[in-house]
């Protein structure tokens, strides 16, 4: 069974995994390789309103993600074509474009998962194994919220904070990342985080990012967080 069949006959299954493979990377029958295409928002652009308003998801998922979605797929194209030819003179530029797009596209995939409203099971706190683990690597959940709160806020321009899982150890841990890739970790993988780019919060929270981190809690999807670290188990 190659790949595609395995994706194609095991659709439930992958959807629910950590990175949706099926709605992020489309099927290509030419290759057997996925193409990066934008996934649907997996609610209504004002489903998390107060939190996040409505033309901010809009624009933010239409513009900004589709933006990454098209620079990653330009990027691995003028690999190719560089492999192709011979000619690696811009290289830099195109490995560069590549995790920079490639990071932007896996982030904003998982960001719109990680999120719901309140009704539909949107903030409070992470039950089961989840909450153990947070416990256990952070002390407590205050602890730990208090720490991406702060790591959130402190991101130096535009970035993210980040909870990663770490396989090894099976330890969960906080970064902060600039722009979409920069200051991680090898060996680990982010289950949850928080865009803290300008267009995530600027047209409601203007130049108040601690408004909007703290606002942001009421809207974490616990559940989804779960699941993307069980799959990672
Ligand atoms: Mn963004």
């Amino acid at each position: 069974m190659n790949r595609r069949d395995f994706i194609s006959t095991t659709g439930a299954v992958v959807v629910a995994s950590a990175l949706p493979t099926s709605e992020v990377f489309a099927r290509n029958d030419s290759t057997d390789f996925g193409v990066p295409v934008l996934p649907a928002l997996p609610y209504a652009t004002n489903a998390l309103e107060p939190y996040i308003d409505s033309m901010t998801m809009d624009i933010h998922h239409s513009r900004h993600h589709k933006a990454y979605v098209d620079g990653l797929v330009k990027a691995e194209a003028e690999l190719a074509k560089a492999r192709t030819t011979g000619d690696f003179a811009m290289i830099e530029y195109w490995s560069k474009k590549a995790a920079f797009h490639g990071g932007g596209h896996f982030l904003h995939s998982m960001f719109w998962k990680i999120m719901a409203p309140p009704s539909q099971g949107g903030g409070g706190e992470p039950t089961g194994t989840l909450a153990d683990n947070i416990r256990n690597s952070f002390g407590s959940f205050d602890a730990f919220k208090k720490q991406f709160t702060a790591a959130a806020i402190a991101v130096e321009g535009s970035g993210w904070a980040l909870l990663h899982y770490r396989p090894a150890d099976k330890k969960l841990i906080v970064l902060q990342a600039e722009n979409q890739h920069k200051l991680t970790s090898w060996g680990t993988t982010p289950i949850m985080g928080i865009d803290v780019w300008e267009h995530a919060y600027y047209l409601k929270y203007q130049n108040k990012r601690a408004d909007y981190v703290n606002a942001w809690w009421n809207i974490v999807n616990w559940k989804q967080v779960q699941e993307n670290m069980d799959v990672l188990k």
